[in-house]
């Protein structure tokens, strides 16, 4: 396919908000081509599959570089032009028209030609790589025309801002070649590779009921819902699977004979960062090939599960890994197992855990560890398990059916979790951003703040964005469309009058916001009409509640989740 086609069938799409002509344009576009898994990756903005661990390695500021050696413009003039068009790729589309040289070669450019030459950019390594990178990216510049060349900047930063998204690409492939959406889906799950999920597709139904996990793959991991409570969680499921709940972070371990390689929750390949967990799985892990499912914690000197920024500094951690291991060591506690030389996906979670059990060496070390659980219907025994999680510093309980198959990137009943409710924070919103694609009309999140009580100054905590409807992204937008003082691309700064009340799942401390105090997973509750921004909660009361959250499950009492 050339990719003029590609870049036409994207600008056709950035025009449109209904789903459902997105679907079909979308699904046009994947039976007119042959490289169905380049141009289903190119569609939702990705280059590579999200499981491969092979990634272009460019940022804005090599791209600003290329763009500069193919168009003669200047890094200052560019930033400006992008500053002008609020977005990176019209502003290389229009560079590009200006330019005076001629392209480097008179062809067409193909999307497989595109997608090569971004697999040498990404393969270019060692000494040098970097001017490499640019100039085989000026290289496509040069041959591209002005149309391509906005698309292939989006694809470089990996925004398409078409509005295209797994679910509609999810849709097209079933559209296309006349299969279930159900078994895209449930191939997609397994797989992690809607490129490969499309072209099993093209071949019929059959292949895709076959598609299957392996060790090297990552698999999208199961997810839990909260509870409604105790009580009805373990009525529903008869007898129930307790564990605690780790306040640490995901794992997905993939064993293959010698080699381990490990990923985290977003599926990010984290192995290079983790030799001791790699090591731990090679000595005491006896399945030759397998596929576990667990939590990595780590432990501070009073005993308690140190903050999840910890964990986080290792997971990114590139140079200096072995003081890091010694710095903040992690353990391991298994929770689930998902193959052992074949899938066990569809086996009962208690079958499962049965084999897991056997999975390590009688005289393992106590930093690997299958994580304790006990089945009952039994709610005073539930509650005591939830009361010793909390005194040890974790999260919660989980509540699992034992009788439930794995079920990959789902967020279902089998799994339930119980935490306690934090108290919500009421926020000044002080700035805001446009949202992308279909929602470039509407504010797309918002920037929250506190007060410091002393200086009265408002002091940015996050950002909320997620857990708001369209409908409700289209009342805030035109509730917030006046009280914009400046925009910078896509950046707004907003008079402060309005105060959200705000949900969340822990504070964290953060050098991102001026309040050294960042929210994790944020969600809006309320716009507090009630409240001016005078009334906003203090980052005196942040920290307080940071304090108290640090102390968790000492005193506090069984509450049910919201
Ligand atoms: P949440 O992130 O609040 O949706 O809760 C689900 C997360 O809890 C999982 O992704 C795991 O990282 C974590 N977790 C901790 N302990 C367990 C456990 N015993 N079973 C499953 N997930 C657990």
């Amino acid at each position: 396919m050339k990719f003029i086609e590609f870049a036409e069938t994207c600008e056709k799409l950035e025009g449109i908000t209904s789903n459902l002509e997105m679907t079909r344009i979308v699904s046009q576009l994947l039976q007119d081509t042959d490289e169905l898994e380049i141009v289903t990756h190119f569609i939702m903005g990705r280059i590579f599959p999200a499981w491969s661990a092979e990634e272009l390695g460019m940022g804005p500021s090599l791209l600003y570089d290329a763009i500069a050696m193919a168009t003669g413009a200047d890094k200052g003039r560019i930033k400006e032009v992008v500053r002008q068009r609020g977005d990176v790729g019209l502003a290389c589309e229009e560079l590009c028209s200006r330019r005076v040289q001629r392209p480097l070669f008179s062809g067409e450019l193909t999307v497989e030609q595109v997608y090569r030459n971004f697999e040498s950019i990404a393969q270019a390594g060692g000494k040098g790589s970097q001017k490499r990178k640019f100039r085989m990216l000026a290289d496509l510049f040069g041959s591209a025309k002005p149309k391509e060349a906005r698309y292939i900047a989006r694809l470089v930063l990996e925004e398409l801002r078409i509005g295209v998204g797994e679910g509609t690409v999810r849709d097209a492939i079933a559209r296309a070649f006349d299969v279930s959406a159900d078994l895209v889906e449930r191939g997609y799950m397994l797989t992690n590779d809607l490129g490969l999920v499309a072209a099993t597709a093209k071949e019929g139904a059959e292949g895709l009921e076959q598609l299957g996990i392996e060790p090297g793959k990552p698999i999208k991991m199961m997810l839990a819902q909260v509870a409604e409570s105790m009580e009805g969680a373990i009525e529903e499921m008869e007898k129930a699977a307790i564990e605690w709940k780790y306040d640490g972070a995901r794992m997905q371990i993939h064993k293959m004979d010698g080699e381990v390689q490990l990923y985290s929750r977003k599926l990010e390949n984290v192995t290079k960062s983790l030799p001791d967990i790699v090591n731990l799985i090679k000595k005491d892990v006896t399945f030759k090939r397998a596929i576990l499912d667990g939590e990595v914690i780590a432990i501070g000197e009073d005993g308690k599960p140190r903050p999840f920024q910890d964990i986080l500094r290792r997971f990114r951690r590139k140079y200096d890994v072995e003081q890091m291991v010694k710095e903040i060591p992690f353990h391991l506690s298994l929770f689930d197992v998902l193959y052992d030389g074949q899938s066990l996906i569809d086996f009962p979670l208690s079958e499962r855990r049965k084999i897991l059990e056997k999975s390590l060496r009688a005289k393992h070390s106590s930093k690997i560890i299958v994580a304790p659980q006990i089945v009952t219907s039994d709610l005073t025994v539930a509650d005591g398990i939830y009361q010793e999680a909390l005194s040890a510093g974790h999260e919660g309980v989980m509540i699992k059916n034992p009788k439930s198959a794995y079920t990959p990137g789902k967020r279902g009943k089998n799994w339930l979790k119980i935490k306690p409710v934090m108290e919500t924070l009421d926020l000044a919103v002080i700035g805001a951003e446009w949202g992308e694609g279909r929602r470039a009309n509407l504010i797309g999140s918002y920037l929250l703040a506190c007060r410091d009580v002393a200086t009265g100054e408002l002091l940015g905590i996050g950002r909320v964005g997620t857990g708001i409807t369209d409908e409700q992204l289209a009342e805030l937008t035109e509730l917030f469309k006046a009280l914009i003082v400046s925009e910078i691309g896509k950046e707004i700064d907003l008079k402060p009058e309005i105060v959200f009340e705000i949900a969340y799942e822990e504070i964290q401390k953060s050098p991102n916001y001026e309040s050294g105090f960042a929210l994790r997973f944020p969600r809006l509750i309320s716009v507090r009409s009630d409240k001016s921004v005078g009334e906003a909660d203090s980052m005196q009361r942040v920290r307080e509640l940071y304090e108290k959250q640090k102390g968790r499950g000492t005193t506090r009492e069984v509450r049910e989740a919201p």
